[in-house]
């Protein structure tokens, strides 16, 4: 079997409605390193899926979906950051939708730039364990570990930021988020007592106005009993069933889709690597259909 690219995505770019592309890069990951191997085992564990998913009634093998293979890398984050900024903008500004497999958090924001330079005013949908909100962190401004603060603080998501399932930052974050009535953020603790549905209800009204939508997943927002192959676990998290559920119900709205953080190394099993590569596969399945497919 050929693992080069993920299952099913034998389009053209051309031809394509989504485009998926690797980022294999983590160099300011500041527990543990590796999420680079991320994207080459999602590809071939996506292999391990039907084309088929009944919840949609969406074949994936109907679907045109290309995957661009792995961008290049520099050693230094903002040189890396340049490439895939390149990358997004090019897929986005052919009316299509990209799909970044990381790698690191801090990958996420050039995609956000290209997707709010083409589109004008959008809104971000973020699920993680961590705040991100830092404003650098180990003498790094590009570190993953404020990819969220730099899109606020740069404007580049007016129309809304709602974070889901954090838990971890230091006090100077949660203070951030509690003086910024411009952001909405859900930790995890409150999903589980609210439940996701009524989270979901929350957030829409917050994003009424919002009609295109950045959304991101670090896989870590999910409980590492689920998903240890992570770089930053952080236990008491949301289910990935919670995770499916923020999916599917903004699929409609989502533009641009990155999954990041996953470190194979510490992943028995693969089976995060399996969850994110699944979340890929339900997320195009679910925004085809609402495309009126
Ligand atoms: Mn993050
Ligand atoms: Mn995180």
């Amino acid at each position: 079997m050929n693992y080069n690219f993920f299952a099913d995505a034998k389009e053209t770019f051309n031809a394509a409605a989504f485009v998926i592309y690797g980022v294999p890069f983590d160099n300011t990951s500041s527990f543990r390193v590796g999420s680079r191997w991320a994207p080459d085992v999602m590809r071939k564990v996506s292999y391990n899926f039907e084309s088929y998913i009944s919840d949609f009634d969406v074949d994936l093998a109907d679907v045109p979906v290309h995957d661009m293979g792995n961008c290049d890398t520099c050693v230094d984050v903002d040189g890396t950051l340049e490439e895939v900024y390149q990358a997004s903008k090019q897929i986005v500004d052919a009316g299509k939708i990209p799909i970044m497999m990381g790698g690191e958090h801090s990958l996420s924001y050039p995609c956000v730039k290209s997707l709010a330079e083409k589109k004008g005013k959008i809104g971000m949908v973020v699920m993680d364990a961590h705040c991100d909100l830092r404003t650098e962190y180990r003498g790094v401004k590009n570190n993953h570990a404020c990819v969220s603060r730099h899109v606020i603080d740069d404007g580049l998501v007016d129309d809304g930021y709602v974070t889901i399932g954090i838990r971890s930052g230091p006090r100077e974050e949660w203070e951030y988020i509690r003086e910024n009535k411009d952001i909405r953020a859900y930790t995890s603790e409150h999903v589980f007592e609210k439940g996701i549905i009524a989270v979901l209800g929350d957030a829409d009204r917050y994003l009424k106005d919002c009609n295109t939508i950045y959304l991101s997943l670090d896989m870590d927002a999910i409980d590492p009993s689920y998903a240890p192959g992570l770089g930053t676990p952080e236990p008491f998290g949301m289910t990935p069933r919670e995770v499916r559920a923020v999916i599917r119900h903004f699929a409609p709205r989502v533009a641009a889709f990155d999954l990041i953080e996953i470190t194979p190394e510490y992943d028995a099993g693969e089976v995060t690597s399996v969850i994110g590569a699944k979340l890929i596969r339900d997320f195009i399945a679910a925004k085809w259909k609402s495309m009126g497919h």
